[in-house]
């Protein structure tokens, strides 16, 4: 029997960590809690926040002896940001965790008995990997407006606009952002009225170009030449029109920006500023509309594989995805294309293909590439890729994977050698599967963020004819509990 109740302080020795990064620990009489910043070696005393019958949550009030594994957090933000849970931690013992989780899934969920494992690769860069931030904007305690990010399961916004895991310039853009705003009396958006302008900066850096776009989300309706969605009746769209930006506004904006390159530094600059138009009551970042006011409304960036010496130069729109780290998608993508061992004359799929980024590398060594994705706008970008590079054996189709492929072996009797699969956290759709077993490639490459869906997916395709042949994690998200993992399944008969 256990005696430990909420709002007491208790001492601990922390062991593990949870999935979400929180350090696990028991007490002396074995009860179990669950802390957020501790670290495997810790003895720690904490608060006891909430207590179940056998395990509790609790917060960390003092550090008693600190693991050999703990550090000083480079960020002063690491510790009432939620986004960098092991910044605490030394980056061999990130990994060395990372590692586990992958093999623990792939034994507990995948149902593999001896996972065929490669090592982790870790990162060269481990601060300011990321080419993508976004910024929520809101208004401070003095009325003045912030941006930052939302205090760990709140939407309260911490000034904050210097995240050490991004670009250097997403500072001074923030910074100008945020001037324009109080010498203008431009409105941060606020969630709860549903009032005021500004709801987000969205802020992407080429890393081999240098190229910057900066694209500001607010709280209106795009401009009336825009706006074809019927759902506006005339009377709404003259009242959200009126509480736009105006054209002097945005003059402004884009002179300040501009002269800002010169705080960037050398080689980058800015390439684009665009207008993001969200006047939904939503938590959803980006609105459907999106308006160029100055330079290109994508940018540029290049990712190349050494090893096949070639290099593939992308567009990337403010609505599309795009791996967030350079270094280690490079060395992903020429994993990918190790793995599909191709010869020049297959046919491979590439589903949940964003702007075709996997897909351009694929055609490099393939007869035929077809790639599928929900997004309308990343398809726009992919076709353009392919112009862009000179790829005319690349077709891309709008959809979800789940209906289009389906469709595609109904109506096309479409064959693939190789299909590459690189879905968001939730995995593939079942549907998708079952249509990939009737095409009954000899390889399935599947690029996952989550080690626990991509295990559940490999225990269904291992029941059905594939065997896991090789799996290797990747860190894409230093300091984050985040963990991608490149895995080779192939049909057993072969
Ligand atoms: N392979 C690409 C994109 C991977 S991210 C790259 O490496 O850059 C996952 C992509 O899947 C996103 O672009 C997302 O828009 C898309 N997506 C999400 N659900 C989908 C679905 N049901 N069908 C097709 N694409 C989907």
């Amino acid at each position: 029997m256990h005696s430990e109740k909420k709002n007491e302080t208790v001492s601990l020795h922390v062991t593990d960590l949870g999935r979400h990064g929180e350090g696990i620990g028991k007490t002396a009489d074995g009860y179990t809690l669950f802390v957020p910043g501790t670290v495997p070696g810790d003895e720690v005393e904490a608060l006891i926040l909430k207590a179940g019958k056998t395990f509790g949550y609790g917060k960390l009030r003092q550090i008693r002896k600190a693991s050999p594994d703990r550090v000083v957090p480079v960020c002063p933000c690491a510790d009432c940001c939620g986004g960098c849970q092991l910044q605490f931690m030394k980056y061999e013992a990130q990994l060395a965790w990372k590692q586990k989780k992958v093999r623990d899934d792939l034994i507990r969920i995948g149902g593999i008995q001896e996972p065929p494992l490669g090592p982790i690769s870790g990162m060269q860069k481990k601060l300011r990997y990321r080419n993508k931030a976004q910024f929520p904007v809101g208004t401070g305690k003095d009325g003045k407006p912030v941006a930052g990010f939302y205090e760990g399961h709140s939407h309260r916004i911490v000034p904050c606009s210097d995240c050490q895991l991004g670009a250097k310039e997403n500072a001074t853009v923030i910074r100008v952002i945020l001037e324009w705003m109080q010498e203008f009396h431009i409105p941060a958006y606020d969630e709860q009225t549903g009032n005021g302008l500004v709801r987000h900066v969205l802020i992407r850096k080429g890393t081999a170009t240098g190229e910057i776009l900066v694209c500001l989300v607010i709280n209106s309706t795009a401009p009336e030449k825009d706006n074809r969605n019927p759902g506006y009746s005339q009377k709404r769209r003259k009242k959200k029109k009126a509480e736009g930006l105006r054209t002097e506004w945005k003059n402004e904006l884009i002179r300040r920006l501009t002269e800002a390159d010169s705080f960037f530094e050398e080689d980058s600059f800015l390439t684009g500023l665009t207008i993001n138009y969200n006047p939904e009551n939503t938590n959803v970042i980006l609105g459907k509309r999106t308006e160029c006011i100055w330079g290109k409304p994508y940018l540029l960036d290049r990712l190349t594989s050494e090893k096949y010496g070639f290099s593939v130069t992308y567009q990337i729109s403010s609505q599309s995805f795009y791996q967030v780290n350079h270094e280690q998608t490079q060395k992903i993508y020429e994993k990918v294309l190790d793995l599909a061992e191709l010869t020049g004359t297959e046919t491979v799929l590439d589903l949940y293909c964003g702007i075709g980024t996997i897909s351009l590398y694929l055609a490099r060594r393939a007869a035929h590439v077809i790639g599928v994705e929900i997004v309308p706008q990343a398809i726009e970008d992919a076709r353009k890729n392919a112009e862009l590079n000179d790829i005319q054996h690349a077709e891309f189709f709008t959809g979800r994977a789940e209906k289009v492929v389906p469709e595609l072996v109904r109506q096309k009797n479409i064959h693939a050698d190789v299909v590459v699969v690189d879905p968001p956290r939730k995995g593939c759709d079942p549907e998708l599967l079952r249509t990939i077993l009737q095409i009954s490639p000899e390889k399935i490459i599947y690029v996952s963020c989550d080690p626990a869906t991509l295990s559940r997916d490999i225990k269904y395709l291992t029941e059905n004819g594939y065997r896991l042949a090789y799996a290797k994690p990747y860190d894409q998200f230093g300091m984050t509990v985040h963990v991608e993992t490149v895995v080779l399944m192939s049909r057993k008969d072969t």
